[in-house]
């Protein structure tokens, strides 16, 4: 399939992001010339900054930056939102104009020379592409071990993830507005957006160290990113509830098989058969009703997120009574 040059924008979240800002602009603002001058990318292209509500002076600069240069648009949030939900914010707001987006991080770490490699993915018909960091040689070993322990256990649990794929990503208008169907809060993007379909790539770059700034990512925030990664994808542990009490319930028989057997030898004293019976069986039953219970609460969690059952890529739907072949593409 022939696709058209792209209207490109880069979505960028800024949070606290004054020392780097200024640098981040012109730098973006450079590489989007010469994607135009290369014919890679369509007049139109622009770079959409997404305010997550900092507390700095960052907002000041960004409204001067987009006076300067019509390049250049910001989006405000109310408040410090998060990660996750600006960059949603800026890819809404910018999928009216755009037929790709790409989501890169406001501290010029993730190689912004890939663009070229993300562009040529799409024309080659990928709906989404995915950034995938060549090394994590610039974490500290804290940050390297705990996000390969991390993307380990959320394979384990049955989520896809794409292992050392942060948020550095193409996506088309078409995946985009399939996106915009799904209505959960819990929002873990690189956990869902791979369970959506569409032809998909990766892409490989190269990790820098943080120009300036310090790393707004807090302890606390990634615990809740790893949290809610875990939570809103998988309902496994759930699950591992009802495995648990299905184990404890067959120790408690074989248990109570030899308690009574102690019994009858006559080895035990008195009481002590029929408490350890009671005990265990209570607790085997009711471990294992918990986790059909969860097994329920499961489902009902799956059902209140309202996720589309299915996402159509493309039509073609030939009109026999007029005569006319329509092919179309649409998403629903
Ligand atoms: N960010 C955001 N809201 C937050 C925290 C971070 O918009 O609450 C932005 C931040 O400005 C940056 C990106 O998310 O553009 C990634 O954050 P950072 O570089 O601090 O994370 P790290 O690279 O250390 O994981
Ligand atoms: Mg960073």
């Amino acid at each position: 399939m022939e696709r058209m040059t792209p209207i490109l924008y880069l979505v960028v979240p800024c949070y606290n992001e004054e020392e780097i800002i200024e640098k981040t602009a012109q730098v973006m603002k450079d590489k989007l010339g010469r994607l135009l001058q290369a014919g890679q990318i369509r007049q139109g292209s622009k770079i959409l900054f997404v305010n997550d509500g900092s507390k700095d002076s960052t907002l000041m600069l960004l409204h001067r930056a987009a006076a300067e240069d019509s390049v250049f648009s910001v989006v405000s949030l109310a408040g410090n939102y998060g990660h996750q939900s600006a960059i949603l914010a800026g890819m809404m707001a910018a999928r009216k104009y755009a037929d790709v987006v790409v989501t890169i991080d406001a501290d010029l770490q993730q190689d912004i020379e890939a663009l070229d490699k993300f562009l040529a993915s799409y024309m080659q018909g990928a709906e989404i592409v995915y950034g995938v960091r060549n090394d994590r040689n610039t974490d500290g070993t804290f940050k390297k071990g705990t996000a390969t322990a991390y993307y380990k256990l959320m394979q384990l649990l049955g989520t896809k993830v794409i292992a050392n794929h942060a948020d550095y990503r193409l996506m088309s208008k078409k995946a985009l507005d399939a996106l915009s169907e799904y209505q959960e809060t819990n929002l873990f993007l690189r956990g869902l957006i791979p369970t959506m379909g569409f032809a998909s790539d990766v892409v490989y770059f190269d990790v820098k160290e943080r120009e300036a700034g310090k790393s707004k990512y807090t302890l606390s925030k990634m615990m809740t990113l790893a949290m809610d990664g875990i939570t809103s994808m998988s309902v496994r542990p759930l699950r591992m509830i009802a495995a648990l009490g299905f184990c404890v319930c067959i120790f408690s028989v074989a248990m109570c098989i030899f308690s009574v057997i102690d019994w009858l030898n006559g080895n035990t004293v008195q009481g002590y058969t029929t408490n350890l019976i009671v005990s265990l069986i209570m607790g085997g039953v009711t471990l294992f009703s918990l986790g059909i219970i969860g097994e329920y609460i499961g489902k009902i969690y799956m059902e209140t997120k309202k996720r589309p059952r299915y996402i159509i890529d493309t039509v073609v739907w030939k009109d026999d009574a007029a005569g006319k072949v329509q092919d179309e593409e649409k998403t629903e």
